[in-house]
Formats: structure tokens, sequence, C-alpha cells
């Protein structure tokens, strides 16, 4: 296999366009192995300090590049990243534990960020209106809104980054990437992707570290950033938020999901099994569009808990370099220690359990799991997961399953399987920004992702994502 360090041979910050050392170094981790893969350069204060400088120096320049010519640098970013699809998913199956299937998905997705938002920057404009007195017109226009501080998780290493830098960019923003301590190699990646594109040095900054609180607050604390978008826990957008307060810096928040996944009569029960596969093993569960709570209706509970546990018991768990695996390991061990806490006590709550499956013995790996009999207090149900876990809750009607599907602050997305008309009926009552509707899939580029509720503030991808990114200015004129 190519040694992780030819695949990312600079594994610096990258700050102004230029590779720097660091205070210090990161290890990054294997999860298949627990062993460690490498190392990275580790940022502190200071270095948050020059990234910030350089994306405040380049700013002026970048937003004044032809929108073309920023389409242009995101297209050939795209075909370079289609380009090294396989570096790119080996280093996400290494760093991050994705099977090979899940990482060659996540370029795919991650790469369309760049063509979609290539596609939006030169599509940006105004409105030219007559006052309704008729005395002066009215001409609108769009800005860059400044430079962005993006922090991402450690979920998704390419496709978070791409989704918040393309609009970032297209819009004519410079960024400052804060990627997750677990994952940066990924980062590390797409900055190298990006600088190769054409990408002018300043434009695009990252900075790995293991302090994201001081770093973060620091880069906040400077009324320089004028943009934060936060993927991650609802405790860490909270807090987030409220350092945002302090300059009135403009937020988009991705936060925490608990999506409930409804099969109601006339589902097709083959077809809710393959989608509930999909939303729940994905990623291994560890996605924030996850399936976390199974509402499925009396009539069809049998006949699903059996498809699905079926399914689950077939799959293959092991080493996410392994291409026959279909289970990959969780991000740490930690991570695995919390799923089990929440499983044990959704067992003492009365939840039933099908299929315990051995682990193997090294790395961070946690079974394909199937609980039954959940009842509606169970605490299961209040929390997101984030691994193989399927709690099943049997309903006697679409209107107790609509209640128990809304009750979360988490409103961010949503599955429902029924024939179409009753699926659309009870989708319009979901308290969700996303609804799968007889699929188990909601993310799309051309989508706006986003979420209701504590779920989070903005919308991106789609035509939307890029106004997060853009402020609209008005020239009153006299006529
Ligand atoms: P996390 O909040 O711990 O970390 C996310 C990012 O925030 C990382 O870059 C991390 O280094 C940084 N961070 C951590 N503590 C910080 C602090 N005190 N100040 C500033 N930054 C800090 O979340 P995680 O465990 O990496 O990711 C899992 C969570 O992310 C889940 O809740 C999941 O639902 C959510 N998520 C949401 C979406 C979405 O689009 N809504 C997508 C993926 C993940």
């Amino acid at each position: 296999m190519t040694a992780i360090n030819d695949l990312v041979p600079h594994r610096d910050l990258w700050i102004g366009g230029e590779h720097r050392p660091g205070a210090d170094r990161i290890p990054v981790m294997n999860p298949s192995t627990g062993e460690i893969l490498t190392d990275v350069a580790n940022a502190d204060v200071t270095d948050m300090m020059s990234a910030v400088g350089a994306a405040h120096a380049t700013q002026p320049t970048w937003a004044a590049t032809a929108p073309r010519q920023r389409a242009e640098i995101l297209r050939r970013s795209y075909e370079l990243m289609i380009e090294r699809a396989d570096d790119l998913a080996l280093v996400m199956s290494l760093e991050m534990g994705k099977t090979r299937g899940d990482a060659e998905g996540e370029v795919a997705y991650a790469a369309e960020f760049f063509r979609w938002f290539s596609e939006q920057a030169a599509h940006l404009g105004g409105e030219f209106r007559t006052s309704p007195a008729g005395a002066t017109r009215i001409l609108t226009s769009q800005r860059p809104v400044g430079p962005a501080l993006l922090v991402t998780p450690w979920n998704f290493p390419a496709a978070m980054a791409t989704r918040k830098i393309a609009p970032a960019l297209a819009a004519g923003c410079t960024v400052v990437l804060k990627p997750a301590a677990e994952t940066p190699l990924t980062a590390l990646m797409v900055a190298e992707i990006l600088a190769t594109a054409g990408t002018p040095p300043g434009v695009v900054n990252v900075v790995p570290t293991d302090q994201p609180g001081p770093t973060v607050e620091a880069a906040l604390g400077d009324p320089r950033i004028r943009k934060l978008s936060f993927t991650g826990s609802t405790a860490v957008g909270r807090n987030l938020l409220r350092l945002a307060a302090s300059n009135v810096t403009r937020t988009s928040m991705e936060l925490g999901g608990n999506a409930p996944f409804l099969v109601l009569p006339g589902a097709d029960v083959n077809d809710a099994v393959d989608g509930a596969m999909l939303a729940k093993m994905r990623n291994g569960g560890q996605a924030c569009t996850a399936a976390n709570r199974f509402i499925v209706h009396r009539s069809l509970a049998d006949a699903f808990t059996e498809k699905l546990a079926a399914r689950m018991k077939s799959v293959r768990i092991g080493s996410a370099l392994d291409a026959e695996t279909q289970l990959g390991p969780m991000i740490t061990a930690r991570a695995v220690a919390g799923i089990q806490e929440k499983v044990n006590a959704a067992l003492d709550h009365g939840a039933g359990s099908l299929l315990p499956v051995d682990a193997p013995g090294v790395g961070y790996f946690h079974p394909a799991t199937v609980l039954t009999d959940v009842a509606a207090d169970n605490p299961i149900l209040d929390q997101e997961v984030f691994g193989p876990v399927a709690p099943i809750v049997v309903v006697d009607d679409e209107d107790e399953a609509v209640v128990l599907a809304n009750n979360t602050e988490a409103g961010l997305a949503a599955y429902v399987y029924a024939s179409l008309p009753s699926a659309l009926r009870v989708a319009e009552q979901i308290e969700s920004g996303m609804i799968g509707i007889n699929r188990g899939l909601v993310s799309d580029a051309a989508a706006p992702f986003g979420g209701m509720k504590q779920s989070g503030l903005g919308r991106e991808g789609g035509r939307e994502g890029i106004s997060e990114y853009l402020e609209i200015s008005y020239l009153s004129v006299a006529w």
C-alpha cells in the first residue's frame, strides 16, 4: 500500500500560500488498528491569527477577481478531485475509518460542491426596482461578506470542507479552514487541490489544531473574520454562537440530528429495509442525517424488524481498508464506549436486543445492533447515537408516528416510507429541514442542506448555499 506520507507529503499548516511548521505536531490515528498513521502540524493561537491575517489581506483582490475566473478555479478543483479520487478515498479510509465504498461515495459528493458552485459563481446579480412613489430607483447588488472561518467535523472530512469552501470562494470570500484534529489529512489534500487549480495564495488557509477552543475563540474575537460556518455538535455550536455575538459575526450552523425513519401503511417493506440500511449504516451510522429512530406501524412491524435484522446480521465488520468491509470502525475508542453506554441504558429501560455481532479485537469497532420493543420514553430516542444502532418503536397510527417524530429539538433529517400521498401528507407535518420520501438519502450538492429547530441556522448547498456568504447592498438613486 502507498505510504500515507507519499499520499499527503505536505502535512504542515497552509497559510498565505506557504507551508508553515506550526507549534508542534498532532498524531493522526488509524481507527481500524488503533495505531498512529502519521502526524501533522499543530496550529496555536498565533498561527490561527496569521491565517486570519492572510485571509483578510487577500480578501479585496479575491472579491475583485472576475466571477468567471473564480468559477474556472472551482471547476478545475472538481476535475482534480475526481482525478485524485482514489488517493482521497484511501486517505479517508485510513484516518477516519470510512469503508472503501463510503469513501468513494464521499469523494464524488465532495467534488460535486466544487462543480455546483462553479456553476453558481457566474450567476450572482442584483435587481433594479422602481420605488412605489416613482421618485427614486432601487439598485441591489450582492457582495462577499468577507473572510470566513470554517470549522468542520471528522465524519465527512472532504465533503464538509468543500460544502463550505466552494460557496465561499464562489461568492468572493477568502477562508480559514479549521478541520477536526482526527481528520486533518483530507483537509490538507483538499487545500493542495485548490492550490493546484490556481487558487491564489491566502485565499484558502488550513490550520489543523488540537486546541480548537482557544484558536477558534481568538479568530472569532477578531472583527476581520466576518463569517463563521460551523458543522459539529449542538453543544459546541451553541458556544460558538455566543462567541460570534461579540462582533455580530454572521453564522451558519449545521448541528446535531436525531432523524426519525417512519414506515407507514402503503410502504414497500423491502424498499423500506433498503432505505433503512442506507440511512442507518452509511458511514457506520456516524452521520448527522443518520436514521436514529425507526418508527414503524404495527401492521408492518414484524416484517420490517425481521428483514432489517437479517440484513444487519449479514453486515461484514472489519478494517476500512478491506474492500469487503461494510461496517468499519467508529472514530475513537471513546465513541465506541459512548454508543455502548446508550445501548445499555436502552436495554435497562426494557428494550430487547437482536444480533450480538462479535467485533474484531483491535481498532474501535461496534457491532450492528437492532433494538426492539423500544418504548416511546426510552432515553435512546432522545440522543444522537452516532453509531450502527437501530432502535425500533411500534406505533398504531400516523398521528402517533408524527408526534414521536417531532419529539426532538433536532429537526435536521427525516425519512418517510408510505404510499406517496400519505408520505407527502405526513412529511408536511414533520419539523425537519430535509425529508427523504421513499428514499434513504437526502444529501445532494444541488439541494439546500440544513435543519429546523436546534439543528442549526442557514443552508449549505443548492442555490441557497451561496447566499450565506453574500451581503445585499442597495443604492437609492434619485430619478
Ligand atoms: P464537535 O462539535 O466535537 O467538533 C466539530 C468541530 O468543532 C471540530 O472541528 C472540532 O475540532 C471543533 N471544536 C470542538 N470543540 C470546540 C470548541 N470548544 N471551540 C471551537 N471548536 C471546537 O463534533 P464532532 O464530534 O466532530 O462531530 C459530530 C457532531 O457533528 C454530531 O453531533 C453531528 O450530528 C454533527 N454533524 C452535523 C452535520 C450537519 O450538517 N448538521 C454534519 C456532520 C456532523
